[in-house]
């Protein structure tokens, strides 16, 4: 088994293929987008395959892929069956905003995707509207529908934001009712390509948590699973269940499994850190996986206690968006 320096196993690798999106969601970048990269930037399958292919024979067994929006880079299908190939990937996720997830859903079936997290703040068009500053609202309850007809388990994210979304916290939970899908409400972090229009966070894992049982008064705490970043209820009687992530105040770091690999092809071993190793420039230097892999150890030996001291020892102030970097 793959261990850090703080004794917490490794198994998980999320994956940005991309650093562009089709949306434009004001806590993740600024209306006018952010700066891509060249296309040269980016890794390329084959880096990426490769990527994969060393870190699923180090004990790397579960892999996301992310961005950016997914689907936004060409050909991603072909991506996705190249590495349910790969020896040693046991399971294969996606995260997704849906709005050109639709047409690939039966083959993302039939390939035995484990599940498809879909990003969702709100299930009313105008205030998706006004928070993703694009009118596709109806693409991804699409989406949504799609992948419960075809019973993928479905994870939906939402960020919640003060004076934007509190009013679909109840509708959302209303969701978990008849489907067996988990809501996971999410605290909005500083990662929105701007950097200053983060304010105090207001709504904390604690403050969703007491909104959501004024509201449901009998509702229950269930198990965690094993190194799972939400903290899940369940309100009586419901399919599906809830979870509330403290993603700004870093509670589960404590059993922290998994690894990043930015569309660039940087390391990060944490979200909070700016990037530990530059995987591209050794793939693209023609370093052989034995070499690439001492230097993956290397990293996972000295990864940050928690998220609170890998921003302590960043060279500069979390700012990026979190599209460049696969959240
Ligand atoms: N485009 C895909 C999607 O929308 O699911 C994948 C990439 S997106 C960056 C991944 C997740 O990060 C989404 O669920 C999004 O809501 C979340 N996210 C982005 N910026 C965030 C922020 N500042 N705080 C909290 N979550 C954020």
């Amino acid at each position: 088994m793959l261990v850090d320096n703080h004794g917490r196993p490794l198994n998980y690798m999320r994956l940005a293929v991309t650093d562009r999106c089709n949306l434009r969601c004001f806590y993740c970048m600024p209306e006018e987008g952010i700066k891509y990269l060249p296309q040269k930037e980016l890794l390329s399958f084959d880096e990426i395959l490769r990527i994969v292919s060393i870190t699923a024979q180090m004990g790397i067994s579960k892999i996301r892929l992310t961005g950016g929006e997914p689907f936004v880079r060409p050909d991603l299908m072909e991506l996705i069956r190249k590495i349910v190939k790969v020896k040693g990937v046991e399971e294969l996720h996606i995260t997704t905003n849906g709005i050109l997830t639709a047409p690939h859903i039966g083959e993302l079936k039939q390939l035995g995707i484990k599940s498809v997290n879909l990003s969702l703040d709100t299930l009313d068009a105008e205030r998706f509207k006004m928070i993703t500053r694009r009118d596709e609202f109806k693409k991804t309850w699409d989406t949504l529908r799609q992948l419960f007809e075809n019973r993928i388990d479905v994870k939906i994210n939402a960020v919640v934001m003060d004076g934007k979304n509190i009013d679909d916290i109840v509708p959302m939970v209303e969701l978990t009712k008849d489907q067996p899908v988990t809501v996971r409400f999410i605290e909005e972090m500083p990662f929105n390509g701007e950097g200053n229009h983060y304010q105090k966070l207001t709504w904390t894992h604690n403050k969703i948590l007491s909104y959501i049982k004024e509201h449901y008064p009998s509702l229950v705490k269930l198990s965690d699973p094993a190194h799972s970043t939400a903290y899940h209820h369940q309100v009586p009687g419901y399919r599906g269940s809830i979870g509330i992530i403290a993603a700004f105040s870093r509670t589960f770091c404590g059993s922290c499994n998994r690894i990043r690999v930015t569309a660039q092809g940087t390391l990060k071993t944490c979200l909070y850190d700016d990037g530990v190793l530059n995987l591209k420039d050794l793939i693209r230097s023609g370093e052989p996986d034995a070499m690439i892999e001492r230097a993956l150890l290397k990293s996972f030996g000295s990864r940050f206690k928690d998220g609170f001291e890998a921003e302590k020892r960043r060279t500069s102030q979390v700012t990026e968006s979190m599209s460049t970097i696969g959240g």
